[in-house]
């Protein structure tokens, strides 16, 4: 299995957040802002920001 090399850049805030072994579909949150972001593909690194409904 290749390491993914591609960086997720939170989108709210622009801080890196770690990825390390993530799936697709595994929810990652940033460290900094709390946003969350789904993994939508690892090869091309694909991702969203989730809309957290309150
Ligand atoms: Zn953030």
């Amino acid at each position: 299995m290749k390491g993914v090399k591609s960086k997720i850049k939170c989108p709210d805030c622009g801080a890196e957040i770690k990825h390390v072994g993530v799936q697709v579909g595994d929810i990652l949150e940033c460290r900094e802002c709390g946003t969350e972001v789904e993994i939508l593909s690892l090869s091309p690194l694909e991702y969203r920001e989730l809309i957290e409904e309150k």
